[in-house]
């Protein structure tokens, strides 16, 4: 057995005890557990700061001096042992809360330490809490590294003996018993040399206790590389071996109803990029494998009318298709606009809704059985059981990260023998690295280019203070006959609360802009669905000037004479939120505008978004720079999928190193596809051992 699978608690200085405290708090099991535990950052040994310089703002700092005095204060719980520590340029306090009588015993008044810590202050006094602590000695300063790595950590672990300390001896014990054969090479020695990567052994020690920056780097990217090459070759395998196995329907005609619609009723020419698109899923659906694909592009880039003429052609080869939505509102939309361009054409297209019942459901659910509907639109309620197809060739999800994963494998098993083809349709484009891990087992068709004559939306920054004119803007422009969008952020946790922002937005908008003049709609996610949908219909219908809403209307709704979007407290919204509402205008002919109101304070993260919003309109710039704000794991829809919780590798930052260890992976596997050839021996034996841990994200499989 390999000493790594052996149990952490037979590591040397574990134990039983800090063996469970590992498991509990770290989820570390085993020595390999350990070893792959990286730090999360490191001291800087060679860094001294003086006590004289800092302030309770400091943060982590290292200082050299005296400890001058030792007293034990207190009694009982509120015991404590306080330690008077000096350098040439000042004192501060050093507490201790737990622990008192060992670490008095351990220290020697008069002595000289280094000490780590976080500084904080009491009163006028800075001191630091639980530091860490050891003596000067000069061979003990050389051994260590001059990085010295701290680990993630617990306060329970911290308390409890496992500190920053006892964690680097642990790892320092454990590497040095290590020998190259505990730790076999993964990679082909070709890549290795081409790209003067440390051995993984070397970088495993190098990660934990680096020299200097430099082989912290090397290690860095060596496993940073390790960690998204697998990544990648799995899910690249994955890809292919659907591709082998997964037959599909072939959609091999191209008959009247595409042609015809193609030719005669076709409202517009289509961008060269929807041209692309089309001939990228066309080729698809006609390999008799079944496709897998992602359509990112941008709000208003025109996905619907791909996603309409993929329909056609799936009811040319005598198939039906369905598209579902994550809203009522969408859905509705949807079905009109279909229902619209197909007309005249014997075409049959319905809509289900969790509000579409009784005979009228029984009707359509029959019907759709038979054979008789050809195109359904609608909602999660198509993924009911009772929702039977006779047969579904093509099943589109539009605006895809409001579905789980679940959710579309549940489309999966709506038709045999054959899986339907399924294409997904994003609301606002995803990174580029994200989509490459994310949706990296799916195809990607991405539509860049936006229809011609779209005038950019302006934006704007306002606060408070310029409430009276961001009213006025809206006067003048209802007054020339334009609709105005009014946005309140919906924050789950404090619905109520929300509602209440909203009412007093709606009162107050309301004395700005009385009745029978002005006329108001109001949406929220609390109302019916017939209500929301009525006062969609009455603004849609231009019959109220103003929609005041939640951000229920934030995906996919179509008013082309809306062309003011005010949106309050912009500072709530994450970026991809407020590009999606910036969306919902800018849709007609006139120059339409996006207001961001929000107090005058902001955090810088706040600032920075607005910042963001204001100078680009591009939503993959814009989902670029959410990313590197907000990091991989709070990207929408990407919570629950646990495939980004790498544990070196950073989308934000490691773009370039991802790209390349996609590209070297597909190159492998197109060249070896059983990694069978001897130099790749090392990427076979690594997958079979640990591959099955890289499975959790197999999704729509
Ligand atoms: P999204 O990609 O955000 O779903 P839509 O499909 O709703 O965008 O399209 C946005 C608007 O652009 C619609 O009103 C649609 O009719 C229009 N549109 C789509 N393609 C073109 C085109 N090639 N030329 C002109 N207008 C287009
Ligand atoms: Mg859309």
């Amino acid at each position: 057995m390999n000493v790594l699978d052996s149990p952490i608690e037979y590591l040397k200085g574990v134990g039983p005890a800090k063996g469970d405290l590992l498991k509990k708090e770290l989820g570390v099991f085993t020595q390999r557990d350990l070893l792959l535990q990286y730090p999360h950052r490191y001291i800087d040994r060679t860094q001294f700061h003086r006590i004289g310089e800092l302030s309770e703002h400091s943060g982590e700092v290292q200082i050299r001096g005296i400890l001058r005095r030792l007293t034990v204060a207190g009694q009982g719980r509120k015991k404590r042992l306080v330690g008077t520590f000096r350098d040439p340029s000042g004192a501060l306090e050093l507490v201790w809360f737990t622990g008192v009588n060992w670490i008095e015993k351990s220290l020697t008044v008069g002595m000289e330490y280094i000490v780590y810590g976080r500084v904080g202050a009491f009163g006028h006094k800075l001191n630091i809490a639980h530091p860490e602590i050891e003596p000067v000695k000069t061979e003990n300063v050389k051994a260590e590294a001059s990085f010295a790595p701290v680990y993630p950590s617990t306060e329970k672990l911290n308390t409890k003996g496992l500190n920053a300390k006892v964690r680097r001896r642990m790892a320092k014990q454990l590497l040095d018993k290590l020998a190259p054969t505990d730790v076999p090479e993964n990679l082909p020695a070709y890549l290795i040399q081409k790209f003067r990567f440390p051995s993984r052994l070397q970088a495993l020690r190098q990660i934990h206790f680096p020299k200097d920056a430099e082989e912290l780097k090397a290690a860095r990217n060596r496993l940073k590389f390790e960690e998204l090459f697998f990544l990648q070759i799995r899910l690249l395998q994955i890809k292919r071996r659907r591709k082998d196995v997964v037959k599909g329907y072939v959609f091999d005609q191209i008959g009247d109803y595409f042609n015809g619609f193609y030719q005669e009723k076709l409202p517009f020419e289509l961008t060269g990029a929807q041209k692309r698109v089309v001939k990228e899923i066309r080729r698809d659906l006609g390999l008799g494998v079944q496709m897998n694909r992602l359509l990112q592009g941008d709000v208003g880039s025109g996905k619907t009318m791909v996603g309409l003429l993929c329909m056609l052609i799936a009811l040319d080869n005598g198939y039906q298709t369905c598209l579902m939505a994550p809203t009522e509102i969408l859905a509705q939309q949807h079905y009109e606009g279909i229902s619209e361009y197909v007309e005249g054409m014997d075409i049959r297209v319905e809509i289900l809704t969790g509000s579409v019942k009784g005979k009228a459901r029984k009707t359509i659910l029959a019907d759709l059985a038979e054979g008789h509907i050809h195109i359904l639109i609608g909602t999660h309620a198509l993924l009911e059981p009772k929702v039977v197809f006779k047969n579904l060739g093509l099943a589109i999800t539009d605006e895809q990260h409001r579905f789980g994963v679940a959710q579309r494998a549940k489309l999966w098993a709506k038709n045999n023998p054959l899986p339907p083809h399924i294409l997904v349709m994003t609301a606002t484009p995803i990174p580029r690295t994200l989509a490459m891990t994310l949706y990296g087992d799916l195809d990607v068709s991405v539509i860049d280019e936006l229809p011609p004559g779209r005038k950019e939306v302006e934006t704007t920054h306002r606060t408070e203070h310029h409430r009276m004119r961001v009213i006025g803007f809206m006067r003048e422009q209802i007054a020339k006959g334009r609709q105005v969008y009014v946005v309140y952020p919906l924050i789950e946790e404090s619905e109520t609360l929300d509602l209440k922002n909203l009412d007093e937005g709606y009162e107050a908008l309301r004395r700005e802009f009385p009745p029978p003049e002005y006329q108001i709609s109001v949406v929220h996610g609390r109302m019916k669905a017939a209500d929301k949908d009525y006062e969609m219909q009455r603004f849609v219908k231009r019959e109220t000037q103003i929609m005041v809403a939640t951000t229920v209307i934030e995906v996919g709704v179509n008013v082309p004479n809306a062309s003011v979007m005010v949106i309050e407290n912009t500072e709530r919204f994450g970026l991809s939120q407020l590009h999606q509402l910036r969306g919902r205008v800018g849709r007609g002919a006139e120059q339409s505008y996006c207001i961001l109101l929000s107090s005058f304070k902001l955090s810088n993260e706040g600032r920075e978004r607005i910042q963001t919003m204001v100078r680009t309109n591009n939503g993959f710039e814009i989902a670029e720079a959410d990313l590197k704000l907000r990091g991989p794991g709070n990207i929408e829809g990407t919570q629950q999928s646990g495939i980004l919780n790498f544990r070196i590798a950073d989308l934000a930052k490691d773009g370039k190193i991802l790209k390349a260890a996609r590209e070297i992976a597909a190159r492998i596997l197109d060249d070896d596809p059983k990694l069978e050839r001897p130099e790749h021996h090392p990427i076979k034996w690594y997958l079979e051992k640990h591959g099955k841990k890289l499975k959790g994200w197999s999704r729509i499989s």
